[in-house]
C-alpha cells in the first residue's frame, strides 16, 4: 500500500527578517519535491528581485482583476499600502502532483488559509530574541531605517499568533532550524489525517 500521494500545504509565518526565506530555500535545495508558492504583490521590486521568482509584480488594477476572478487562495493589504496574494491554481496543481507547497505569508493570510484549507500545517519561525531579529533585518540591508522600525513593531503583533500555529521553530542555528522543518514534513506525511485514503482502503478491504 502506498503512502498518501497528495502533497502537504506548509504555511510558514514569522516576522520579517527572522529567516523564513533562508530556511525555506535550504529545504527546497535538499528536497526537490518541495515547491514554493510565488505570491502576487503590488509593491515595487527590491534590487535583485526577479518577476515570477520572488513575486509576480502587479499593478493595483491587475491585482483587483485577479480578486474579481477569484484567482487567490487568500489575499490582503499587509502594511496598509500594498496588496499581497497567493495564486490558487499553482497550489492546487502542485498538491495534486504530490509535491509539498510552502506559503510564506503573513499571519493574517495564514489564518485565512487554515480556515478554507484546514489540513494546512501552520509553522511559525521565531527569532532567538527581538534584538537578534532587528540585527538580521539591518544585516540584510534591504530596508530603510523607517521600514526596519515599522517591521519591528509589526513583529510584536505577529509573535502573538504563535499559539495558533501547529509548530514553532526558533531560528537560532540555521542548520538546526532546517532539520526541524524536515522533521515536521516527515512526521506530517505519516500523520493519520494525511493518510485517510490509505486507511479507508485498508478498512474497506477488511469489511468486504
Ligand atoms: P525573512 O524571509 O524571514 O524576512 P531572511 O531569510 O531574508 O528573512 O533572513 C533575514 C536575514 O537573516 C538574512 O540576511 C539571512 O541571511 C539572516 N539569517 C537567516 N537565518 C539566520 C540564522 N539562523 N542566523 C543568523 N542569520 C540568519
Ligand atoms: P515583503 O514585502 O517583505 O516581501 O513581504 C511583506 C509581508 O507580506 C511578509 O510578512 C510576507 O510574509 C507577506 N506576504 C508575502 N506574500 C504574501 C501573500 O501572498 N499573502 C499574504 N497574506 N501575505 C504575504
Amino acid at each position: 500500500m502506498k503512502q498518501a500521494t497528495t502533497g502537504l500545504l506548509l504555511v510558514v509565518s514569522g516576522p520579517a527578517g527572522v529567516g523564513k526565506g533562508t530556511i525555506n530555500a535550504e529545504l527546497m535545495k535538499r528536497h526537490p519535491e518541495v515547491r514554493m508558492s510565488v505570491s502576487a504583490t503590488t509593491r515595487a521590486p527590491r534590487p535583485g528581485e526577479v518577476e515570477g521568482v520572488h513575486y509576480f509584480f502587479k499593478t493595483p488594477e491587475e491585482f483587483r482583476r485577479m480578486i474579481d476572478e477569484d484567482a487567490f487562495l487568500e489575499y490582503m493589504h499587509v502594511f496598509g499600502m500594498n496588496y499581497y496574494g497567493t495564486p490558487r491554481a499553482y497550489v492546487t496543481e502542485q498538491l495534486a502532483l504530490g509535491n509539498h507547497v510552502i506559503l510564506e505569508i503573513d499571519v493574517n493570510g495564514a489564518r485565512k488559509v487554515k480556515q478554507s484549507f484546514p489540513e494546512a500545517i501552520r509553522i511559525f519561525i521565531a527569532p532567538p530574541s527581538l534584538a537578534e531579529l532587528r540585527a538580521r533585518l539591518e544585516g540584510r540591508g534591504t530596508e530603510t531605517p523607517e521600514q526596519i522600525e515599522r517591521r519591528t513593531q509589526e513583529a510584536y503583533a505577529e509573535l502573538k499568533d504563535m499559539p495558533n500555529c501547529d509548530y514553532v521553530i526558533v531560528n537560532d542555528d540555521l542548520e538546526t532550524a532546517v532539520r526541524e522543518l524536515e522533521a515536521i514534513v516527515a512526521a506530517e506525511r505519516c500523520s493519520v489525517p494525511h493518510n485517510t485514503e490509505v486507511i479507508n482502503n485498508f478498512l474497506g478491504g477488511i469489511e468486504s
